[in-house]
C-alpha cells in the first residue's frame, strides 16, 4: 500500500490517503489536547501506545459482531484503516458519573449509574461539540433514523465488550467516547478507542489512568498510559527505524 498526500491533521492523529481509494492510513501522535484545544501538551509514547490498543480493542470488537474501520497496522504509530464518510457525532457511553455528566446534574464522581447511558455532541470544533439529542441529529440531517438506530445498538455492544476487556485488565470503564462512519452505506465503527477517549479507573485503587491525569494536572501521565497498555498485554517500546 501506497501511502498518499496528507488528507487531514486533527489534534491527535493525521490522517493520509492511499493508493486504495477505500483506504486510508492513519498516523497517531504524542500531541494532546484538552478542554477543546485550549490546553496543549505532549505525551511521550502516547502515539504508539494509542495505535496499538486501539487496533487490539478493535479487533475484539469486530469479532464481537461491531463492524470497523480497523484493516492493518503497518507500523508502531500507522495504521491502515477503511476510509469512512464521518457521521459528525461525538457518541459517549457512560457507566459510571464523571466529567461533564457530573458537572451538568451535580452527582458526584464515581456514582454507579442505574444502566449506561447514551448521548450525542455535534461534532464541531467552532462550537466545542454542543450537546444535541437524536431528534436535532435527523433535524440537521447528521444521520438518519435508521442509522441513529444501529449506532445506538453497536454503541451499547461495544460498552459491553469494552467493560469485560478492561475488567480482566483490572480497569473499571467510567465513561467513553466513540465515532461511527459510513463505509458503502453502512455505519461501522471509526476514530480510535484508547485512554485518550475512555475514563479508565483501577478497579482496587479507583486511582485514574486515563487523559483526566493531562486533563487535572494529576503527574504521571505517560506512566497511566503505559500501565493500561501493559495491563492489556499490549507491547509498548517504540519500534527503533
Ligand atoms: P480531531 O479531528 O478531533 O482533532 P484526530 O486528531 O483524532 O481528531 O483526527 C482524526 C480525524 O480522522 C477525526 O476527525 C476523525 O473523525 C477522522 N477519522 C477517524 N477514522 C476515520 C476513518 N476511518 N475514515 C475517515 N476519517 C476518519
Ligand atoms: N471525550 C473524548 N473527546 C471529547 C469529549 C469527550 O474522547 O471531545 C471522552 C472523555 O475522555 C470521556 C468521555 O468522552 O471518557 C466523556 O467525557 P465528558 O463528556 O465527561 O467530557 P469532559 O469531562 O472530558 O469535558
Amino acid at each position: 500500500m501506497q501511502k498518499g498526500e496528507q488528507l487531514y491533521e486533527g489534534k491527535a492523529k493525521k490522517v493520509f490517503l492511499t493508493d486504495d481509494p477505500d483506504a486510508l492510513i492513519v498516523s497517531y501522535k504524542d500531541d494532546a489536547t484538552a478542554f477543546n484545544g485550549q490546553k496543549k501538551g505532549t505525551i511521550t509514547g502516547k502515539g504508539v501506545i494509542n495505535n496499538r490498543m486501539s487496533n487490539y480493542l478493535f479487533q475484539i470488537i469486530e469479532r464481537e459482531g461491531v463492524p470497523t474501520h480497523y484493516v492493518q497496522e503497518i507500523s508502531d504509530r500507522e495504521t491502515v484503516v477503511r476510509k469512512v464518510e464521518i457521521v459528525p457525532l461525538e457518541v459517549i457511553i457512560r457507566n459510571v458519573a464523571a466529567g461533564s455528566f457530573s458537572k451538568r446534574l451535580g452527582i458526584s464522581e464515581g456514582t454507579e449509574l442505574a444502566e449506561p447511558t447514551i448521548e450525542f455532541s455535534y461534532k464541531n470544533d467552532e462550537l466545542e461539540d454542543p450537546l444535541i439529542n437524536s431528534y436535532f441529529a435527523k433535524a440537521l440531517k447528521l444521520a438518519t433514523q435508521d442509522e441513529l438506530e444501529t449506532i445506538k445498538k453497536y454503541a451499547f455492544m461495544v460498552n459491553e465488550i469494552l467493560k469485560v476487556e478492561f475488567l480482566k485488565a483490572g480497569l473499571r470503564l467510567i465513561d467513553f467516547k466513540i465515532e461511527f462512519g459510513r463505509f458503502h452505506g453502512k455505519i461501522i465503527l471509526a476514530d480510535e478507542i484508547s485512554p485518550d477517549t475512555c475514563r479508565l479507573w483501577d478497579a482496587k485503587t479507583g486511582d485514574k489512568l486515563d487523559k483526566d491525569r493531562f486533563r487535572r494536572d494529576l503527574g504521571n501521565v505517560e506512566e497511566a498510559y503505559i500501565e493500561v497498555a501493559k495491563r492489556l498485554g499490549i507491547k509498548v517500546e517504540e519500534e527503533k527505524e
